[in-house]
């Protein structure tokens, strides 16, 4: 499993891709498609699924066109439980608090955790738009401190990647 990154439009949205093999799957499909068509163009990699952590306008630019294109697969809030794509297993997890659909994709096998905009590098997600929640969001970091361990390597959906052990030393919102 190989874990690549594009930062796109409108807001440095990080879209990622977790590549096995000749396939992917793709989180949160900013703008710019071209973008993204090249990157799979010049990889060879075929989208099987499509991962949204949640439905904020910023994250899913690219996501009917994708869908139609290569029938790919969408996990999001309406999949909470364990699943198997491009041979790897994982979990969609509710983290709410930023809006109430924001869900986390964890690979237990290799301890990635797309987070959308859950949590950041030191620092988490708006709680004051539509569906923010302070109370959710405390139940969700209480369930990513007691859950995790600390060596989960955390891919946000803006900024750098961080890890949970880093989080627990320098977010002050923890
Ligand atoms: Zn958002």
């Amino acid at each position: 499993m190989i874990i690549e990154k594009l930062i796109l439009k409108p807001l440095d949205n990080n879209t990622y891709f977790i590549i096995n093999g000749n396939e992917t799957i793709i989180v949160d499909p900013a703008e710019e498609t071209t973008k993204i068509e090249d990157f799979l163009n010049n990889n060879k990699l075929v989208p099987k699924s499509i991962f949204i952590t949640h439905y904020h306008f910023d994250h899913i630019g690219s996501l009917n066109y994708l869908k139609e294109k290569y029938k790919a697969k969408i996990y999001d809030y309406k999949s909470i439980g364990i699943f198997k794509e491009i041979g790897l297993k994982f979990k969609v997890i509710p983290t709410k608090g930023h809006t109430m659909d924001s869900v986390s994709f964890y690979f237990e096998k290799t301890n990635d955790l797309f987070a959308g905009d859950f949590i950041f590098y030191e620092s988490i997600g708006r709680m004051d738009l539509e569906g923010g929640s302070e109370e959710e969001m405390n139940y969700s970091l209480k369930l990513l401190k007691t859950s995790f361990k600390k060596e989960t390597k955390i891919y946000p959906g803006h900024g750098k990647s961080t890890t949970l052990e880093h989080e627990l030393l320098y977010n002050p919102y923890i």
